[in-house]
C-alpha cells in the first residue's frame, strides 16, 4: 500500500503538487488565487502564473499539469485540479495525483492554508483507491507505479494525520471487499469467503463472527440458501459478521448477496452474461467490509452483516425450474428461473434478520438485475425503500461519497404477478425486472417493511476501466456510501 503521512510545510520535495482550483468556481474567474495560499519562492510563483496561463483548463476536477524544472528544485511540479474544491474534487485529485506521477517515487502536496476540514482525508482516500491493483500473474508487474510515497505537506500535520488515518479506515475495508469480489471463483467458494472474513473479523476488537455450515442451514430452515447452493459441489454458508460498540444507539442489519459464481443453474446463462459472475458476492463484499469499516472507525452504532453465501451452478443435485422450496420463517417459493436466485437466498437472510435480529434498520445489498443497469447506467445503483427518511440519508451519503443512487418505485400495481401461482411467491414474474426483484424481497420483510432499504449494485459492483477513484475490476461499491451513511446514523 502506498505510504501517505502529514509533513510540515518546510520539507523539501524534489516533485512537488499544488491543488488548483477551476478558474469558474473561484470569484475572480481565475487559478492563481489558489497558489497565493501556498507559500513558494517568488522565483517558482512567478514561473507558475505563467504556466498557467498557458493552460486551456486548469484546475478541471482530477487533472494534472506537469511543470518541468530539469535541474532546479523542485524539479518538477504537478498541478492538480480539485474542480471547486469539494469532497469529489479533491478524491479525483488524489486519484489524478497517484496516476500522474507513477514515474516518480515521492510526491509532496503542499495543501492550502483553507483546503477544507476533509481535504486531506479525501485526497488520500481518491490516491489509495486508485493506485488499488488485483494480479495474479507469477512473473513481475512491469507497469506497476514507482510511486511509493505521498506527503501531505501541511500548517497542521497533526489534523491531516488524523484524516489520514480515517482514510485508511475507510479504504482498508474498500480494498478487503475488492479483493474478494476480484476472487476467481475456483477459489472462492462460499467457505473460503466465510473464511477470510472470519479471519478478519478475529483480529478485531468488539467483531464476533458466526457461520452456519450446511447442516445448520438445513436444521435452521434455510430453504432459499439451501437450494441454490445445491447444485454445487462446495456447499453454501451463511456469515453473520457483527460490530457491537459499548453502548450503541441504534441497531443495523446490512445483508448482501453472497453468490460466489451464477452460472444461472439449469436455466444457464450464455457465455457473455456468465464471464463476471464470480462478481455476484459484490453485496456479500460490501457489507462485510462495513462491518469491519465501521470497527476500525469506532462508529457508536451496532452493525450486524448477513451474507448467505451460494455457488449457483449446475448437476444432478441442483434446483429445477418449477421446484418449491420453503424459505426461512416460512414463506415459500416456486422456482421459475434458477438464474433469479440471489432473492431466494436473500429472501432467507431478510426473514432471519426480521425474527431474529431485530434490529431498527435492514439495508440489503446485491448485484440482483441487469435491469437496473439497463435504468440507471453503469455508475448509478437503483434504491427502493419506503422510509423516505431512510433514502434520502442514504441518499446523500451515496452522492457524498461519489457512489450515487436513484430511488425506484415498489410499485403494488405489479405485485400479483410475484403472488401467482402454486406457492407463496414465484421469482420470476413479468414486468420491470429491478422492481419485481424489489417487490419480491419485501415480501420476507413482515413487520420491517417500512424499515427496510434495497440496494441494486449491479452495474456499479464493476468499471470496465480506471475512472477516478476505481480502477479496472471490482470498484468495492457500497462500502463507503455505508460506513459514510451509519457514521451520521
Ligand atoms: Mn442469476
Ligand atoms: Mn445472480
Amino acid at each position: 500500500m502506498l505510504e501517505i503521512s502529514a509533513g510540515g510545510v518546510e520539507a523539501a520535495a524534489k516533485v512537488l503538487a499544488l491543488a488548483v482550483r477551476s478558474p469558474q468556481s473561484s470569484a475572480h474567474g481565475d487559478a492563481l488565487p489558489e497558489l497565493a495560499k501556498v507559500s513558494v519562492a517568488a522565483q517558482l510563483a512567478d514561473e507558475l502564473t505563467e504556466y498557467l496561463g498557458e493552460l486551456t483548463r486548469p484546475g478541471s476536477s482530477g487533472s494534472v499539469n506537469v511543470l518541468p524544472r530539469p535541474g532546479r528544485d523542485p524539479s518538477r511540479v504537478l498541478l492538480v485540479g480539485i474542480g471547486t474544491g469539494d469532497e469529489a474534487g479533491w478524491r479525483a485529485a488524489g486519484a489524478g495525483l497517484v496516476r500522474a506521477a507513477a514515474e516518480q517515487t515521492a510526491v509532496t502536496v503542499r495543501l492550502p492554508s483553507d483546503a477544507g476540514h476533509s481535504a486531506a482525508r479525501d485526497l488520500a482516500e481518491g490516491a489509495w483507491l486508485a493506485s488499488y491493483r488485483y494480479r495474479l500473474a507469477s512473473g513481475p508487474d512491469e507497469r506497476a507505479p514507482k510511486l511509493r510515497r505521498l506527503v501531505l505537506a501541511t500548517e497542521d500535520p497533526e489534523d491531516v494525520t488524523e484524516q489520514i488515518g480515517q482514510a485508511r479506515a475507510v479504504v482498508e475495508a474498500v480494498i478487503l471487499a475488492r479483493d474478494l469480489t476480484n476472487a476467481p471463483s475456483l477459489q472462492k467458494s462460499p467457505k473460503w469467503f466465510a473464511d477470510r472474513v472470519s479471519n478478519a473479523a478475529a483480529r478485531r476488537k468488539g467483531v464476533s463472527v458466526t457461520v452456519y455450515d450446511e447442516q445448520e442451514l438445513r436444521a435452521g430452515g434455510f430453504g432459499g440458501i439451501l437450494a441454490v447452493g445445491a447444485g454445487s459441489a462446495r456447499p453454501p454458508r451463511l456469515v453473520e459478521l457483527s460490530w457491537r460498540p459499548r453502548r450503541p444507539h441504534r441497531h443495523v442489519v446490512l445483508i448482501g448477496k453472497g453468490i460466489t459464481f451464477d452460472s444461472g443453474g439449469i436455466s444457464i446463462k450464455p457465455l457473455d452474461g456468465m464471464k463476471l459472475m464470480r462478481k455476484d458476492m459484490g453485496g456479500a463484499a460490501a457489507v462485510c467490509g462495513a462491518v469491519l469499516g465501521a470497527a476500525d472507525l469506532g462508529l457508536p452504532v451496532r452493525v450486524t452483516a448477513l451474507a448467505p453465501m451460494a455457488e449457483n451452478l449446475i448437476s444432478g443435485a441442483a434446483m429445477r425450474p418449477g421446484d418449491v422450496i420453503r424459505h426461512y420463517g416460512g414463506l415459500t417459493t416456486e422456482v421459475q428461473n434458477t438464474d433469479a436466485e440471489g432473492r431466494l437466498v436473500l429472501g432467507d437472510a431478510i426473514a432471519y434478520a426480521v425474527r431474529r435480529l431485530r434490529p431498527d434498520l435492514i439495508v440489503d445489498l446485491a448485484t440482483l438485475t441487469g435491469a437496473s443497469h439497463v435504468a440507471l447506467g453503469k455508475r448509478i445503483a437503483a434504491l427502493f425503500t419506503h422510509d423516505d427518511e431512510l433514502a434520502a440519508t442514504l441518499a446523500s451519503a451515496g452522492a457524498e461519497v461519489g457512489e450515487p443512487m436513484w430511488r425506484l418505485p415498489l410499485a403494488d400495481e405489479y405485485l400479483p404477478g410475484i403472488t401467482r401461482g402454486i406457492a407463496d411467491l414465484n421469482n420470476s414474474a413479468p414486468g420491470p425486472g429491478a422492481v419485481m426483484a424489489a417487490l419480491y424481497l419485501r415480501e420476507f420483510t413482515g413487520a420491517m417493511r417500512d424499515r427496510w432499504a434495497h440496494i441494486d449494485m449491479s452495474a456499479p459492483s464493476w468499471s470496465d476501466r480506471p475512472d477516478g477513484p476505481l480502477v479496472k475490476g471490482a470498484t468495492g461499491w457500497g462500502v463507503r456510501m455505508l460506513l459514510r451513511w451509519l457514521g451520521g446514523l
